[in-house]
């Protein structure tokens, strides 16, 4: 039998559906490369996503395999050239990438060709509608569903037939922050290894704090493929319950998206929809460049810039302090995260930010507002964190670091607060109670905190 498998975003030769039993087959590997993607994705994202392609084209060469890398306008002629018996590729959940799949299924029954669509960026089956919150979406499904299963082995060799297609080379993508990120299959194990065997297990309590080696830094992995979830989940299970869970939250804001696609630019709740957000040019580009003149926010903020990754506990701070104090339109952010993060994924970016800004699933109640002040009390509370990312108060005091104003005073080469956070909170509550009225947002689990 002859196969064609479609890479998009599992870029790895181990535990991949799309390589069982591929060593039995005439197995033809196939990337086409989508222009609207080069268009949308930030270059971190790109150059870490065509460096792991290289290096899969790398593995499928080295079991004797051969990797096609198409535009994906040639698509059809490409088909019409390997003349293969089935199709596999994965499911995506993205409007655009479910958009792509459905004319692909439609071509594929004109022609027809049989096709199979396969699970590997999600853990769990897509529910019929989604879940009003996470809790109720973990208890009623995720754990109904979803078990550790053994690894789909991989093949240990390869047979991909020559075939004259129009091909493209891999782009060239280099940046300073994704330089930090690069890294072959076996290093991202390597990595993944550590994390399990010295971290796994006190993750619950270390998984908040940002200057700690406490989280497993896998997202930019997870987004390209380059190191399976079913991998992770098998290892978590029994370990730790909220390593699973976050696993969890990500499926949980997948499902999101692909029931609610106009989430991409659109509040989930209506009554959010016509929300007075701010346009302050200039006050965004101070958030943006870690210039706001409060400590965590500037730390979090240049760690993205200089990283392409945030840690957790930071990107809700920062996306807090954007949405509630600045009072600036959420999508602002989200765009500025999608541009900058190596682990760039819309269905988190914009499942996390609307929650953060109260307006989407299982969010925040709107009056629930991150002191970014006692967030950093309390979850970076040596201030290691704010001095490596935030070099010009290096040598601030612990209580300096709290005295907004006195710190400008101490430290002139460190802005003033570009806006105060108790005032930014009173203007916020102001608003929003303006806005909503009497029929003020009922309170809401608070379960992701
Ligand atoms: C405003 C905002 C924007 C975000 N944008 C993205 C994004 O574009 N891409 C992205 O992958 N994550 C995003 N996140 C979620 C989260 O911050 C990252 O997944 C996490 O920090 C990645 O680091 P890690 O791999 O060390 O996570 P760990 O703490 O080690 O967690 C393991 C995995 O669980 C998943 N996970 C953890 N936290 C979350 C969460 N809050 N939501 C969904 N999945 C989660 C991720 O896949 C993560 O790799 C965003 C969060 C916020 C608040």
């Amino acid at each position: 039998m002859r196969t064609v498998a479609i890479f998009r975003r599992e870029l790895r030769l181990t535990d991949n559906p799309l390589l069982q039993d591929a060593e039995r087959d005439e197995w033809i590997p196939v990337f086409f490369l989508d222009e609207y993607n080069q268009q949308e994705h930030g270059n971190n994202l790109r150059a870490l996503f065509f460096h792991a392609l290289r290096q899969l084209r790398n593995g499928i060469e080295s079991v004797g395999g051969q990797l096609y890398v198409v535009p994906l306008e040639q698509q059809e002629r490409f088909l019409d050239i390997a003349r293969p018996d089935e199709v596999r590729f994965c499911e995506d959940v993205e409007p655009h990438s479910r958009e792509r799949d459905e004319h692909l299924k439609r071509l594929l029954q004109r022609k027809g060709i049989r096709y199979r669509v396969l699970r590997d960026s999600l853990l769990s089956p897509i529910p019929e509608a989604t879940y009003p919150s996470f809790t109720q979406f973990y208890k009623r499904h995720f754990t109904q569903h979803v078990q550790p299963e053994p690894p789909i082995p991989m093949p240990s060799r390869l047979h991909t037939p020559t075939l004259d297609v129009p091909v493209v080379a891999i782009p060239e993508v280099n940046t300073q922050p994704a330089s930090g990120w690069y890294a072959t299959e076996a290093e991202v194990q390597a990595k993944w290894q550590r994390f399990v065997a010295t971290t796994l297990s006190r993750y619950g309590s270390l998984r908040n704090l940002p200057a700690e080696d406490g989280v497993s830094r896998m997202s930019p992995y997870i987004r390209c493929g380059i190191i399976s979830l079913r991998q992770m989940l098998r290892e978590a299970w029994g370990v730790s319950e909220q390593f699973v869970k976050e696993l969890a939250w990500r499926d949980f804001y997948s499902h999101l998206l692909y029931h609610h696609p106009e989430t991409v630019d659109m509040e989930l709740r209506p009554e959010w929809r016509s929300f007075p957000w701010r346009q302050d040019e200039e006050q965004f580009e101070r958030w943006a460049k870690g210039q706001t003149g409060i400590p965590l926010v500037d730390a979090g903020m240049r760690q993205l810039l200089c990283e392409g990754w945030m840690h957790n506990r930071t990107r809700m701070v920062v996306a807090s302090y954007l949405t509630k104090h600045l009072l600036i339109d959420w999508r602002w952010g989200e765009r500025w995260f999608y541009r900058h993060l190596v682990d760039a994924d819309l269905a988190q970016n914009v499942g996390n930010w609307q929650w953060t800004a109260g307006c989407g699933a299982d969010a925040l109640p709107y009056f629930r507002i991150f002191n970014p002040v006692l967030q950093a009390q309390k979850f970076d509370p040596n201030a290691d964190y704010i001095r490596r990312y935030v070099p010009e108060l290096r040598n601030a005091t612990n209580e300096l670091l709290s005295d907004l104003q006195g710190l400008h005073r101490a430290f002139p080469d460190y802005p003033p607060p570009v806006v105060h956070p108790e005032e930014g909170r009173k203007r916020f509550l102001q608003v929003a109670q303006r806005f909503f009225g009497d029929s003020a947002q009922e309170k809401l689990p608070f379960d992701h905190e």
